[in-house]
């Protein structure tokens, strides 16, 4: 037990109010939507809880141990995926090209860092925004700003940008839609060590890292030869890897219709993800969202921003994990290539210093985000490996391990971070810039950066 949870005495579970999973209804709840018609909103809500859960308490539960065991540097985790998922994307070239470019990016950090990787999608249930202003004008008329497809829909008109509560009964299937394609995809041996070049995708045949990933790619499958004629069978679990899904906790109505008891087990599981996180703008610690979070039993994340203080954190931590159990709590530190080496390290010493058992994961995306000149969110490759090895080099620094990344990627060739290594310009961006959020690494500059983390932990 941590010495800030210990001073007080008591667990500050005991002396909060009891938690349900609409308790979060009595605190602030920033960044929700205006629905218009609340009747219409407790109908959607009401049948999105009368559906089946999208996973189970035994996934959430094995996820929490692997987490543990991360925290203890013996996993690294690789949680990657949109920005915002959209609905029109569930479509079979998007979900199988993510999933083969997550699978070649943990085999190339399995291969360089030699720990298994816990494998997390930003997918299934990625579909809620926060934004920076309620509205949006343009041309001196203003509506809501969108807020992620599960809310309203992009197109600036009216009809579109009201807040539809319908539109969580199509979030909750394309989520499963997603679930159950990836599910499929690994059972039916996707994930195969024996057969990486399943995960090869059109860019590769042309790309300068062709070689490299060529190389360990081959080195993996030697190995595995290696040990089969070795062992004189086939080796058991080559076939088939662990796949969690995770998303932003934002939308609480939804969270709520989600959050269950299960038979044979205590408390209340978020079943619409295995690894719920709470996003920057929503991580204050007398909120709403914690208030959701502290009661589920999933494993959970929240995003710490560079104006965070060690004394927030310690609040954050004291709510969320206040009998400081392993595997509960991540904390996804996103401070910007230039902020970090400032920011990040009283908050590790402090967290250190009290015990607190927490997973650290580098979100090097969202600290980075800049305006080309074209109008256009980039993100720079070089800024976000800066963040990366600035990141780990501070850990070292302070004693602590920096035992994960967060990133926002697609499978597809998209153009919407600069560089990498083929160097793409402010004016690539044009080309191929399709998110509707934040930009994302493409296929290939996400492999690189996976290559990038291996070379800094192995110099
Ligand atoms: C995000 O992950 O898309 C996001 C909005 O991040 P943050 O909460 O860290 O700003
Ligand atoms: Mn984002």
């Amino acid at each position: 037990m941590s010495s800030a949870h210990a001073a007080s005495g008591v667990s500050p579970l005991q002396t909060e109010t009891t938690w349900t999973p609409q308790s979060w209804h009595d605190k602030v709840a920033l960044q929700q939507p205006n629905y218009p018609d609340l009747d219409k909103l407790q109908d959607a809500v009401d049948e999105v809880r009368s559906l089946p859960p999208l996973v189970t308490s035994w996934e959430i539960l094995s996820l929490q141990s692997q987490i543990a065991e991360a925290q203890e540097g013996k996993r690294f985790l690789l949680q990657g995926g949109d920005c915002a998922e959209i609905f029109a994307d569930c479509t079979n070239d998007v979900i199988s090209n993510r999933l083969k470019v997550l699978l070649q990016m943990s085999l190339v950090l399995v291969h360089g860092l030699r720990v298994p990787v816990v494998r997390v999608g930003r997918f299934a249930g990625q579909y809620a925004k926060p934004r920076s202003a309620d509205l949006e004008v343009r041309d001196g008329k203003a509506l809501p700003s969108y807020r992620g497809d599960i809310i309203n829909s992009p197109e600036f008109t009216e009809e579109a940008r009201t807040p539809d509560p319908r539109r969580m009964i199509r979030a909750h299937a394309r989520s499963a839609m997603t679930l159950n394609f990836v599910r499929a995809l690994i059972d039916g041996g996707f994930a195969d060590l024996h057969h990486p070049e399943y995960w090869d995708l059109a860019w590769m045949k042309d790309s300068p890292l062709l070689g490299e990933y060529q190389r360990m790619v081959d080195g993996v499958r030697d190995s595995v030869q290696f040990m089969e004629t070795l062992s004189g069978h086939a080796l058991r679990n080559m076939d088939t890897v662990d796949f969690y899904t995770s998303h932003e906790a934002l939308l609480l109505p939804y969270e709520e219709a989600v959050t269950r008891e299960v038979p044979r087990q205590t408390g209340w599981f978020n079943m619409g993800t295995h690894f719920p996180w709470i996003g920057m703008r929503t991580a204050a610690d007398d909120g709403a969202h914690l208030e959701y979070m502290r009661g589920i039993r999933n494993p959970i994340a929240v995003k710490v921003g560079p104006s965070v203080t060690p004394d927030a954190l310690r609040r954050v931590i004291a709510r969320l994990n206040p009998d400081n159990l392993p595997g509960r709590l991540t904390l996804i530190h996103r401070m910007g290539v230039n902020e970090v080496e400032a920011k990040l390290p009283p908050l590790l010493r402090s967290v250190q210093a009290d015990g607190s058992r927490v997973l650290w994961v580098c979100d090097p995306m969202h600290g980075n985000t800049e305006t080309a000149a074209n109008g256009l969110k980039t993100r720079r490759f070089d800024n976000i490996r800066g963040e990366i090895e600035r990141s780990f080099d501070v850990h070292a620094a302070c004693g602590t391990r920096l035992g994960g990344v967060h990133l926002e990627l697609t499978g597809e060739n998209v153009t919407e971070c600069t560089g990498g290594a083929r160097a793409l310009t402010d004016l690539d961006l044009e080309r191929d810039y399709r998110t509707t959020v934040d930009p994302r690494l493409n296929d290939e500059q996400a492999l690189e950066l996976a290559m990038c983390i291996v070379r800094k932990q192995n110099k």
